[in-house]
């Protein structure tokens, strides 16, 4: 009962933190945008121009309608309901709001919910409490990465660090509630070097942007162990990989297309942290049996 009580109030403050998280994309890609331009970059005048409102002080801070900027009423920021309930439209000019907020509202409240039902450590001290609330603002950090870099194929630089403060945070805490008992540190210290070291080569070569290696310190603090984090790189992998082949039998596939790593390293994040010791021992006892099997 506790539990199904705890899961519909973490759906509820999932969908709340996804619609914040939403909000929070499109200011950051108007100051982007902004700075762009300052520094003598060609940008897209259109979408400074609509998207320049979101950059007011925070005292005139009501949100508004991308398109015709009415100022939007509570009725129409109610997480999901509202973007279901009008189709996906605005109120009052009735242009496509598009698929991403109503996706980050229902994506992050998953992420709280199954992170709950999932956690590896027991939450029953103050200290384990903490450390999985640090993990669920990571969570929504890391929805605005997500969706920043599939839109734009860049990981915000303020958020990025941003989330390396709540990792040290989540690192400290966990490590107190007796989360990392048994794993050395140099077992995290290789971790880093797993995801921030071979993203950072990534960069070298010119695969991907120093922005996945500044993610890779954070994730590294979330899966304290260099095994979650060998775990979380292949996932990160197999994800794109799952994505590339339908994409390359469609044709779509040519030399210039960006694929962003942030979201794959993200996925596969959450899943070693949530569920990483569980693969790991099934993949060493499947492989026990396969070994057996051709030993006989
Ligand atoms: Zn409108």
């Amino acid at each position: 009962m506790e539990q199904l009580i705890v899961s519909v109030v973490l759906a509820w403050l999932g969908t709340m933190f996804g619609s914040f998280a939403g909000a929070q994309v499109w200011r950051l890609r108007a100051k982007q945008l902004v700075e762009d331009r300052r520094n003598g970059e060609s940008v897209n005048a259109q979408e400074l121009k609509q998207l320049k409102g979101l950059l007011r002080p925070a005292i005139s801070d009501r949100s508004e309608c991308l398109h015709c900027h009415h100022a939007l009423a509570w009725y129409d920021l109610v997480p999901l309901a509202s973007w279901a309930a009008l189709r996906g439209r605005c109120r009052y000019c009735s242009h496509s709001i598009g698929r991403m907020e109503p996706l980050m509202e229902l994506g992050v409240a998953v992420v709280f919910v199954t992170s709950y039902l999932a956690w590896p450590q027991q939450l029953t001290s103050p200290l384990s409490i903490a450390a999985f609330a640090m993990w669920l603002i990571a969570c929504v950090l890391m929805a605005i990465l997500f969706a920043y870099d599939a839109k734009w194929f860049l990981l915000p630089f303020a958020i990025n660090i941003l989330l390396i403060v709540v990792g040290v945070v989540f690192f400290a805490l966990f490590a107190l509630s007796g989360g990392s008992a048994g794993v050395p540190l140099w077992s995290t210290l290789l971790a880093l070097g797993i995801i921030a070291g071979l993203y950072y080569l990534f960069s070298l070569m010119g695969w991907s942007g120093l922005g996945d290696s500044i993610l890779g310190i954070s994730l590294a603090l979330f899966l304290v162990e260099w095994q979650l984090a060998f775990l979380a790189v292949f996932l990160a992998n197999l994800l794109g990989c799952i994505l590339i082949i339908p994409l390359a039998l469609q044709g779509k596939l040519h030399r210039k297309l960006h694929i962003p790593f942030g979201p794959f390293l993200i996925l596969g994040t959450i899943i070693a942290v949530l569920w990483g010791d569980n693969i790991i021992l099934f993949g060493m006892q499947a492989s026990d049996v396969l070994i057996t099997q051709l030993m006989l």
